[in-house]
């Protein structure tokens, strides 16, 4: 499957069309993010270890039954995927306090969360990815109620099926955001599942193993997203 045309440069991924309307490719690039643009980088390998991270992930997910947009792995930096078209809507679960929810309501960062909690965040770069709710998210003609309700109870499902995955790996998943679209009439995940998107502590000494490192400064970032891929048994040899 060949690239045709540059469809959107995203600030980690390029989307390209293919031949086959109904699918596209994915290039993980190196830029890294954070603060909704404010800083920048280049990170040497990002790119290379977050696809393979994603297509190891994804196909987690869908052996646990969850239909993901996850076709094949082209090579260490592309990836195949179904098109979607996407619900402008991140969904963000947190089993422990850490980010914007210890900023907006001061609660100290590790503070257990039970049950989980369930965010919706509306994606606008030019808004700075506000948080929204389920009724402005259908008034505003986002999502459909049914939409948002399988939307929740999927990232609910990834929640248990990958606390269970990185737990066996020694590490808490804190957070994470996901996205999702449609393909033919039917809710699909999209976009990425990787250490850019989510948080991960070591489980003993609460060490932080993804993006968090780039945002904070803490330096070897792709170091750390490559120590937890080892730790899951991601083969990282090809990169
Ligand atoms: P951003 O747009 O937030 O800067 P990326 O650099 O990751 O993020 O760009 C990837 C873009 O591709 C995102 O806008 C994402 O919503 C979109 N996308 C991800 N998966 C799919 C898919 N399967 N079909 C269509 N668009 C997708
Ligand atoms: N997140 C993301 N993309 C976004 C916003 C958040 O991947 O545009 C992830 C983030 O990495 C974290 C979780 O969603 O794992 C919750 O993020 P939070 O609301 O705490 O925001 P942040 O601290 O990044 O401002």
């Amino acid at each position: 499957m060949l690239k045709n045309t540059l469809l959107y440069t995203g600030k980690a991924k390029s989307v390209y069309t293919t031949d086959n309307p109904d699918l596209l490719i994915l290039v993980f690039r190196d830029d890294a993010s954070a603060f909704n643009g404010e800083k920048i980088a280049q990170l040497d390998r990002k790119g290379k270890v977050n696809n393979l991270f994603n297509a190891f992930i994804m196909e987690k997910l869908a052996e646990a039954g969850i239909e993901t947009h996850f076709e094949k792995l082209i090579n260490p930096s592309e990836v195949l995927v179904k098109r979607l078209d996407m619900i402008p809507v991140e969904c963000v679960i947190r089993n422990y306090a850490a980010g914007s929810l210890c900023r907006r309501l001061g609660v100290e960062e590790g503070k257990v969360l039970t049950p989980p909690t369930f965010e919706l965040f509306f994606k606008d770069d030019a808004l700075g990815d506000p948080m929204v709710n389920e009724s402005q998210s259908i008034a505003l003609g986002w999502a459909t109620a049914e939409q948002l309700e399988q939307m929740k109870v999927l990232t609910y499902k990834v929640n248990q099926v990958l606390t269970d995955l990185f737990e066996k790996g020694g590490m808490l998943l804190v957070d994470f955001k996901l996205e999702f679209g449609v393909f033919h009439d039917r809710i699909v995940l999209g976009d990425e599942f990787s250490p850019d998107g989510c948080r991960l502590w070591d489980k003993e000494t609460k060490k932080k193993l993804d993006k968090d490192r780039f945002r904070q400064g803490l330096g070897d970032v792709v170091e750390a997203y490559e120590e937890v891929a080892t730790r899951l048994g991601i083969n990282l040899d090809s990169i």
